[in-house]
């Protein structure tokens, strides 16, 4: 059984409060999610992003192994896309040292999607075997087939498509936990 008060302190320590418990059983994947991100997202052949992750039904099996994880809600207003992506690497960052502090309280299982796709360097190397961070690079739901609309709607909260505003965002990352 968790001690999910010891992690609801790990969680505002690292600066997370937005936050709600999930059944990963209860994610949602579905095949039309990895249809759009072949033809329609940017990131599709990043080292983190499909085609270098698991097939649709072994991340149904993975999900399945898991009893207890974590919806993260992450929002932030921007004026550029420059000033995007450093709030979205250092949130990725935060995130990791959560995860690790998650794994080091005795919850060995625990794995990190993030929010959006990896951009911890500036340029991604492109293949999950030329990745320069290895032990870091983590997959976001949308790659691992998750249809966000609906599992953040099963826990009270909205997804907005990113088109319909420019200047603002909402992101999911998931934390796995056991
Ligand atoms: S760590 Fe760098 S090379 Fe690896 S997936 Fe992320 S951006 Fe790409």
């Amino acid at each position: 059984m968790a001690d999910q008060t010891l992690l609801q302190k790990l969680f505002i320590s690292k600066g997370f409060s937005d936050y709600c418990w999930i059944d990963p059983r209860e994610i949602v994947t579905a095949q039309w999610v990895r249809m759009k991100y072949m033809f329609g997202c940017d990131f599709y052949g990043s080292a983190s992003c499909p085609t270098d992750i698991p097939s649709l039904d072994d991340c149904r099996v993975f999900f399945d192994e898991y009893r207890l994880g974590t919806l993260f809600h992450l929002s932030q207003s921007f004026n550029d896309p420059e000033e995007l992506r450093i709030w979205s690497r250092d949130a990725k960052r935060a995130l990791l040292e959560l995860e690790r502090s998650v794994c080091l309280s005795g919850y060995h299982k625990t794995f990190l999607l993030f929010m959006d796709s990896c951009n911890l360097c500036r340029e991604c190397a492109g293949s999950r075997a030329a990745c320069r961070n290895k032990k870091l690079a983590r997959p976001c739901p949308e790659g691992m087939g998750v249809d966000l609309f609906a599992t953040v709607s099963k826990y009270g909260y909205t997804l907005d498509c990113p088109e319909n505003n420019e200047r603002s965002l909402d992101r999911y990352a998931i934390l796995l936990i056991e």
